[in-house]
Formats: C-alpha cells, structure tokens, sequence
C-alpha cells in the first residue's frame, strides 16, 4: 500500500483519471471520425435523411462504445470499477434508444416525403426491404430491452428474468450489424468508412469475446477451481473456500470480487456476485455471503471437492486508488467481506475499522478483523445498535468525533445501500476529497 501512496504522491497520474482519459479520447476519436465519414459522404436523398443518417451513425458507435463498457476488461476494470461501468452502460444505454428512435423516425419520414406518402405507408413498405427490416427488428428489441431496464419495471422482475431479456441485445447486435453492412451509406460509402467500421466492429467484438468469454473459460481450465471447505461463520452467514492449480498467478487483489457459479449445485445459468473476504494468498480464495435468497442460502450445502466456476476478479475497491497513508475502513453488516481482506493489506499504524451491525452477535468475521486490526496497532469501533434508531454514528458530527482526521484518510465504504449512501453523502458534507473516497455498492445492475 504504501508503495501506491508513495507513486501517488510523485505525481503519477491516479489509476481511475488515467482510464477515464483512455475512454473519453476513445469516444472523442470516434466521434471525430463518424464526423469527418458523414460530411465527406455528402447529402442523403433529402434533408430529412441527411440527418437521419447523421443519427444511424451515431447510433452504431454508441452501440460498440456499449460493447466496451460491458466486456469487463481489467485493465478499465480495476481502474474504474465495475459497478460504475455499469451506471455508464445504462446511461449509455437509453442515450442509444433516442438514438435509434430518432433514426428511424428520421428515415420513415424522409422516405415519406420523397415518396409523397404517408409514414404509415411508408413503414410498411420499408419493411419490404431487408436491410431496412433488419434495422426495425434491432430497434424493437432495444426498446423491449429498455423497457425492461427502467426502473419501475426492473426493481419487479427477478434478476436472472432480467438478465435473460438483456441478454436479447447481442441478437439486436447481430442484426444492426447486418443492417449495416447491407445498408449503402455506412460501410460502402467509401474505402476508408470500409476500413473504419470493420476495424471498429472487430474491436468492439474482440474486447467483448476476450473479456466475457475466452478470459474466463481460460482461467477456469487453467485454474480448475474447487471448493475445498464450507465454515458456518453465523446462523445465516457461510464461508466458502475455493483451491485450485496455479492460484498463484490469478491476478486477483484484496477487495475484488468473482461472480461464482457452482454447477451440479445450482443451476448453471445462476451466477452471484460474491468479495474475497480474505486477501488472495495464492492457495486459495474464499468467499462469505449472507442468505438472502436460495443460492446464497444453498452454500452452506456445497459438498467439498465439487467444482466451482469462477469469473473474475472484478472491481476497483483495492489499495490500487489508495492516495493517503492513513485508511478508514468503514463496514456495514456483510459488507465486512472486502473490508476484512483489505486490512491484510494495511501497514501498521494508522487504520480505523467502524463496524456496524445490530448487534454484536451479527458481527460476522469480527474476530479476525479485531486480530488484523490489533497487528496493525490500528483502532476497532465496533458500532451496534438497531438501523434508524437514535443518532446515526454517521451523521457528519459523530464521524468526526470518531475519526477527527477523517479528511486526511482514504475512506472505503461497503455495507447496504441506504448506509452507504448516508455515508458517502455525510464524507460530501466533511469535504473529504473525492479521490480518497472508495465505495463498494454490493450492486451492480
Ligand atoms: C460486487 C458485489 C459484491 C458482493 N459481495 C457480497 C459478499 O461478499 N457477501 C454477501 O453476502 N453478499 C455479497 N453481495 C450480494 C450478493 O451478490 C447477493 O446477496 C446474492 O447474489 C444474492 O443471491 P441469491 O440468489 O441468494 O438471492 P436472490 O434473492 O436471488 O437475490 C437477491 C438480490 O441479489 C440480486 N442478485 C442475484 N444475482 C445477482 C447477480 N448475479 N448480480 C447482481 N445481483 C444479483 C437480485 O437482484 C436480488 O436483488 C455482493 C454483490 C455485489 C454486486
């Protein structure tokens, strides 16, 4: 840790700056060359389709630059975090919608009015030719996609019914990339758009097939991961520890996380994200989760020596973005997973753990952490009491009269949302810099 703090302090450029650089250049060189294809391809058959046509290309960059966000690289994940990477994909994602709405509204308008017809019409008879059918059946499963990802609908449906329709997208994929292929102002328009789009769809694909599938099936066989012990650590609360070949080499950090499946246990397509709630050691990793629905609840059932399949590691919520030499480490309730492995990690001195939990028998890992914290001559609050009830320990006062040098601290915050938030809002209110502020949602989509 303090070989980061010390990089930081040299002036290197911060880890998460440096990849919002990359994708911000990514997305203005992009956009800078869609600009300079669309002006030299000239005009559409009339205004209307001129910007119909600005629209579709933009469209189909924003759909690749969604591709990226998704295809979990480690090089942006570590460095921005997975579970940001997915807010941008969803704003990404409805900014995509307008764009094709707006694209095909565009187009059925300006054929309309070439051909003097109705859009009604008109519609119907662009749906006669393929490559415009293509296109409709793209936008139709975007817009099923995103009705299904607002949030009214989203936060009633279950997750893996969720993540079935989305998965829809790669088939909206194959057919927007056909659509444009087939259509005559994109890829065909000049040798160099040629070049471009198929050097952008390659791109976009690769980083989506190395990320999401060629990485993970290869770490699995080379790994062969297995679970090796189930420990009850409380009534509801159960650690898994997984072996394997050559955990050694498996670039993981304390503070990630792997998304896990355990087939012959669960179903294949059941897959949760769970934190190393130990730091990686080379021999084995292990998770600890709270039953809350019947997967995380089945653990404690996992028989010894059954395989497990690992993705992953995945997240930014490691010493990597440490920026100061003093940690507070705030946890609540299970959110003490990664927290308990970043302490391994910590130098002696000076780190702060607040625990919160209802009581102190829900203090799930509190004897490790209490042992890590006494190695390290660092301080526990162990902080109990039921949720809502009296003064919040995180209210902006009782923060500081915990840890008055608080705005002088890295702080790392996991535990439930609503805790998390009103902690994150109260370091906001003490002015701790952004930077120093490293948050764990335990929420992804
Ligand atoms: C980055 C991250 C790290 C986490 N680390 C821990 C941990 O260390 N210990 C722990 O106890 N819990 C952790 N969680 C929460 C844990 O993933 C869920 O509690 C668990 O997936 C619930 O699964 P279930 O099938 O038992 O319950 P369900 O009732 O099926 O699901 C409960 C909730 O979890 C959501 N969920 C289920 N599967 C997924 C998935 N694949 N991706 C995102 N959300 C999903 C559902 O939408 C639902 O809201 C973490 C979550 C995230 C996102």
């Amino acid at each position: 840790m303090e070989a980061t703090y010390t990089q930081v302090r040299q002036g290197t450029i911060p880890p998460v700056v440096a990849a919002r650089w990359a994708l911000w250049t990514f997305v203005i060189v992009n956009l800078m060359i869609v600009e300079v294809l669309f002006l030299s391809a000239g005009t559409g058959q009339n205004g209307v389709l001129t910007v119909a046509k600005f629209f579709g290309l933009h469209a189909a960059v924003l759909m690749l630059f969604q591709l990226l966000l998704v295809a979990r690289l480690p090089w942006l994940d570590r460095r921005i975090g997975m579970d940001r990477l997915t807010v941008w994909h969803r704003w990404v994602g409805f900014t995509l919608l307008w764009t094709i709405l707006s694209h095909a509204a565009l187009v059925v308008l300006g054929f309309a009015r070439l051909g003097h017809t109705s859009m009604t019409k008109t519609f119907f008879s662009l749906a006669d030719v393929p490559a415009s059918l293509l296109g409709m059946c793209a936008a139709a499963v975007v817009v099923v996609v995103a009705v299904v990802s607002a949030r009214y609908v989203r936060q009633r449906l279950r997750y893996e019914v969720w993540h079935g329709l989305h998965l829809l997208l790669y088939v909206a994929l194959g057919l927007a990339f056909v659509h444009q292929l087939q259509e005559t102002t994109t890829f065909s328009s000049s040798a160099p758009a040629k070049i471009y789009w198929w050097a952008l769809w390659l791109f976009a694909f690769g980083a989506l097939v190395t990320g999401r599938f060629v990485m993970p099936v290869w770490r699995n066989v080379h790994h062969r991961f297995e679970v090796a012990a189930v420990v009850l650590e409380s009534d509801n609360v159960v650690s898994v520890h997984v072996t394997g070949r050559h955990l050694d080499r498996l670039p993981a950090r304390a503070g990630q996380f792997c998304i896990w499946r355990f087939p012959g246990h669960n179903h294949w397509w059941l897959a949760n994200p769970f934190s190393l709630s130990a730091a990686p050691d080379g021999r084995t990793l292990r998770l600890t989760a709270k039953a809350v629905g019947s997967t995380s609840a089945g653990l404690r059932h996992l028989p010894v020596g059954s395989r497990a399949f690992v993705e992953g590691p995945y997240g930014a919520f490691t010493s990597v973005h440490r920026t100061r030499s003093g940690a507070l480490l705030i946890a609540g309730g299970v959110g003490i997973t990664p927290i308990r492995a970043l302490l391994e990690e910590e130098s002696a001195g000076d780190v702060v753990v607040l625990y919160r939990v209802r009581s102190e028998n829900d203090a799930v890992l509190v004897d490790e952490v209490r042992d890590l914290v006494a190695d390290r001559g660092g301080r526990l609050h162990l902080l109990t009491g039921p949720r809502g009830e009296g003064a919040s320990p995180f209210e902006p006062d009782s923060l500081r009269a915990l840890v008055p040098d608080v705005t002088e601290r890295d702080v790392y915050v996991c535990g439930p949302p609503t805790m998390t938030s009103a902690v994150l809002s109260t370091l906001r209110r003490l002015e701790v810099p952004q930077r120093q502020v490293h948050a764990e949602r335990f929420g992804l989509a």
